[in-house]
């Protein structure tokens, strides 16, 4: 679990590429699909948060540009990126 400087640090980072993808969700299938996968995982909390970044789930699997804290990721964003700021950093945390 990241510390939690890095962790509102993560969370404003995410939060800009949110804002510049036009605060976009993904599907309604996208997001059954991506919390699927979330609640399937070892790394999912009693607090519906991702062990390796931190991240509220159901918040952040609704974000086209939110990406899986894994690596490789289960799941990646759906804004046309690609896997632009995968897993390195966990900047994509929220
Ligand atoms: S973001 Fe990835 S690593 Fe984290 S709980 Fe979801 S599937 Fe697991």
């Amino acid at each position: 679990m990241k510390g939690l400087a890095k962790m509102v640090w993560d969370f404003a980072e995410a939060l800009k590429k949110h804002g510049n993808d036009g605060f976009k969700a993904v599907t309604v299938a996208q997001y059954a699909d991506r919390m699927s996968k979330c609640t399937s995982c070892e790394h999912f909390t009693e607090r519906q948060s991702c062990g390796l970044c931190g991240c509220r789930m159901p918040v952040k699997a609704r974000w086209r540009t939110s990406i899986c804290a894994d690596n490789p990721p289960r799941w990646v964003n759906t804004n046309g990126k690609g896997k632009e700021g995968a897993n390195t950093d966990s900047s994509d945390g929220v």
